[in-house]
């Protein structure tokens, strides 16, 4: 699919009714998911009730009406795995989600420290809306999390695992419950590539104990490298320094290896696309991921309350397209992280483009 199109559908969403969505939750995304012409490549796209794009029957796509050639969106199916309760009845569903065409994505513990007060809040982020609405349960324990995953690798050709956290009060700041999810997950599924998302722990030893559970990679997402647009849109977080985060990101790097680090940065926050790019190609210098996406307005976030609409396409365009050829040319694949947002890739337009 053109990148042209892939960030116009990104920023102004479909009108459909796709089988596969998740309402609210952790970051950025909530969006319903299609593979790409029937490939393994997926997309998160927002459903919008007044886009100018349709999905009709069969995933083809139009455009005010006109059929638009050779973009087949093909909506994911319910997996089989969410009709299954653990043994103490919770259902499968509650626990972890089926993300794009083949992953298996979960939120370890559903509270957040920088959520609590609307002041220390991320502006796009829906963390505790799915907990409050009886969607999912506080947290996931290690057991749980493994019999999910061994039935989605099993009913539904899961191939890899994200699991992210709200950050706890500790100072690993919630790696401690990750890594016991990782090894847990690893006993019953051996070999299956996990990504963990987390910020930096307050004591950075907490990265390779992460490792050492047998985590494939790790994103430590930042959201944005404008210290003005931090204390904006994630002021919770914004007390945390950038060197904090360089520091956690070089750590990263040297324990999990080059390609094997990510983080989110997110287009429409505010922040000039110009120096958005110099910051990507400073991370790919670092060995880091910039994992490029649109902000989208979630419902139930605050940005949404006021009304911050999303990106204008043209600047996700070229955002996309630039960042995307700093990496082709440092070599490094979203697909070769092994697992995580960079592998999985429906968030974003540029895998599309070779990044
Ligand atoms: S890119 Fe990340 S958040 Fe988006 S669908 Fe894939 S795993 Fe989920």
């Amino acid at each position: 699919m053109e990148l042209d199109l892939r960030a116009e559908l990104a920023v102004l969403g479909v009108r459909s009714a796709p089988p596969l969505r998740r309402k609210a939750g952790a970051g950025p995304s909530d969006d319903g998911h299609w593979s790409v012409g029937g490939s393994s490549n997926a997309a998160t796209l927002p459903i919008v009730a007044d886009s100018p794009f349709e999905l009709l029957e069969g995933g083809v796509l139009t455009r005010d009406g006109v059929v638009i050639e050779d973009a087949l969106l093909e909506p994911i199916m319910r997996p089989r795995f969410y009709d299954l309760t653990t043994d103490d009845g919770i259902p499968f569903e509650q626990l972890a989600r089926l993300h794009g065409t083949d992953v298996l994505a979960t939120t370890v513990v559903q509270t957040c420290i920088r959520y609590t007060e609307e002041s220390s809040r991320c502006r796009f982020c829906t963390i505790e809306q799915s907990l409050r609405a009886g969607a999912t349960t506080q947290v996931k324990f290690p057991q749980q999390l493994a019999q999910v995953a061994k039935a989605a690798v099993e009913l539904d050709g899961v191939r890899q695992v994200v699991m992210t956290t709200g950050t706890s009060n500790g100072v690993d700041r919630g790696a401690k419950h990750l890594a016991k999810c990782v090894e847990a997950i690893l006993e019953a599924v051996p070999g299956l590539p996990i990504q963990i998302q987390i910020e930096p722990p307050l004591d950075l030893e907490w990265i390779q104990v992460l490792k050492d559970a047998g985590a494939t990679a790790i994103g430590i997402h930042v959201e944005s490298l404008d210290q003005a647009v931090r204390e904006r849109w994630t002021p919770g977080k914004a007390t945390v320094p950038l060197s904090r985060y360089d520091a956690a990101w070089l750590e990263a790097v040297r324990v999990f290896g080059r390609n094997r680090v990510s983080t989110y940065l997110l287009v429409g926050l505010g922040e000039d696309p110009d120096e958005l790019v110099a910051g990507a190609e400073r991370l790919i210098g670092m060995g880091v991921y910039p994992f490029v996406v649109p902000y989208r307005p979630l419902e139930g976030s605050l940005a949404h309350a006021d009304g911050v609409p999303a990106p204008d396409p043209l600047t996700l365009t070229r955002v996309t397209r630039r960042v995307a050829t700093a990496l082709k040319a440092a070599g490094m694949r979203g697909a070769d992280q092994g697992a995580g947002c960079a592998a999985c890739g429906a968030c974003s337009a540029l895998c599309g483009e070779g990044g």
